[in-house]
């Protein structure tokens, strides 16, 4: 793998900077930049045709210093151990931003999940979790669903747990259907987290959000709640939406519902009743009180930057803006809501989702919510105030925030 293009590189020169800004001494700085535990594993998974196929899988416990490992598994044919790597940092970060009680995590399996059968993904699946089993669980590091894994995988994997331990332990993973322990609201929380931010930014800001416009890049789960709960909570109104295949706009407003209702019979947004097509990159120009890139990394560049017209970019993808980008958009007092802080709800409710397994006990839709927006609201408090006492952009004090924290908990612990 090219060094530029190395995640995991790119996470540690991250972290390098951070570390420079906060004075941290060279041990906590080391420690830091390291995963703490990698496990590596080889699966020989029976295929439908009775053949025997051996897949290579990862987890990554980054830091637990803060508290087990928490990050998802991606099952993915380009997946390396870099990539987990750099995605368990980032999870140690999300985490600490947030401030809840875990580390950082990620796993990953190389594999290509549509060329498996529902009965091979389960056999895979309880593979991974059976050669993990002495390494996972709520006191250690707790998985959940992400890159073509879903709460169907969740459950064979909790199953499969409690089947080698013989007890009911729901929370050792998280995003499981709700019938088998999953919590309310975990559909929407990463877009509602983003919500929240956003409607803390534009108060800290003096913008009045209601009435305003909005643009979607990535009109799928996180994309469609945006729009939707942009509308309820912040007043915007949806003007234009992207997904793989195109976009559509309408200046006068779409209605999101019939929107979500079109995409799901047809399967794409082109052709919408009443919008013109827009290209995905005539959508990130549209000038907006809200841009919710929420499909892709690196979309906004140094190229487009310019002709960014937004007042507040709201992260929910990973890594949206380039680095060269994000300076641009600072140049023109774009607000940008940096990513591990925008989509942190989603992680937010999985911890949710732990706590309610441990006490055995569910909490209202409404219970979720507000909880969900303390946390947000404090998250971004604390951010702000760091941008503000620093005079540096949110991303950089998002990570100040975050990994001094982590390296708070380091120290007391008496690691370094
Ligand atoms: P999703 O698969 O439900 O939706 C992704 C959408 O992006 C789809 O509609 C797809 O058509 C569209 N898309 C793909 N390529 C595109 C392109 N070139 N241009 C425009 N649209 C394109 O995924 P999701 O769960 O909504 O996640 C979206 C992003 O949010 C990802 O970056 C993900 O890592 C991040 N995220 C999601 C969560 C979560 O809880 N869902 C949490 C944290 C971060």
């Amino acid at each position: 793998m090219e060094e530029g293009f190395n995640p995991f590189r790119i996470a540690q020169r991250q972290l390098d900077e951070a570390a420079s800004a906060l004075g941290l001494d060279a041990a906590t700085h080391e420690l830091l930049r390291w995963p703490m535990h990698e496990i590596k594993v080889t699966l020989p998974v029976r295929m439908d045709d009775g053949s025997i196929r051996i897949f290579h899988a990862f987890r990554v416990q980054y830091n637990t210093a803060r508290g087990p490992a928490k990050g998802g598994i991606r099952w993915h044919p380009q997946e390396t151990i870099d990539t987990v790597r750099a995605l368990a940092a980032w999870m140690t970060w999300k985490t600490a931003v947030v401030d809840i009680p875990l580390g950082g995590g990620k796993g990953g399996v190389v594999c290509n999940p549509k060329e498996l059968s529902e009965t091979e993904k389960e056999r895979l699946a309880r593979a991974y979790i059976r050669a993990l089993a002495r390494s996972v669980g709520g006191a250690r590091d707790v998985p959940a669903p992400d890159v073509y894994t879903t709460p169907q995988i969740m459950a064979w994997m909790m199953d499969e747990y409690e089947t080698i331990v013989g007890e009911s332990h729901p929370g050792v993973i998280t995003g499981k259907p709700v019938a088998l322990g999953g919590s309310q609201g975990r559909g929407d929380a990463t877009a509602r987290g983003g919500v929240y931010v956003t409607r803390e930014a534009a108060a800290a800001h003096d913008i009045d959000l209601t009435g305003g416009t909005m643009a979607v890049m990535g009109f799928g789960n996180a994309g469609q709640n945006a729009a939707l709960l942009g509308e309820e909570i912040l007043g915007l109104r949806l003007i234009a939406a992207s997904d793989s295949k195109g976009g559509v706009l309408n200046p006068g407003g779409i209605d999101t519902r019939a929107l979500i209702e079109f995409k799901r019979k047809t399967g794409m947004l082109r052709g919408f009743p009443g919008a013109e097509p827009i290209s995905n990159e005539d959508l990130l120009e549209q000038e907006v009180a809200v841009l919710f890139p929420a499909a892709l990394e690196n979309v906004i560049t140094r190229e487009n930057a310019p002709r960014i017209r937004c007042r507040i970019c709201c992260e929910l993808a990973n890594g949206p803006t380039t680095p060269e980008a994000d300076e641009i958009l600072a140049e023109k007092g774009i607000i940008v809501l940096p990513d591990f802080l925008a989509n942190a709800g989603g992680v937010t409710v999985s911890y949710f989702e732990q706590v309610q397994n441990a006490y055995n006990l569910y909490w209202e839709l409404q219970e979720v919510h507000w909880r969900l927006d303390k946390k947000m609201t404090r998250a971004f408090a604390s951010v702000l105030e760091m941008s503000r006492r620093s005079r540096i952009g949110l991303r950089q004090a998002a990570y100040l925030v975050a990994v001094a924290r982590v390296a708070e908990a380091c120290k007391l612990r008496g690691w370094v």
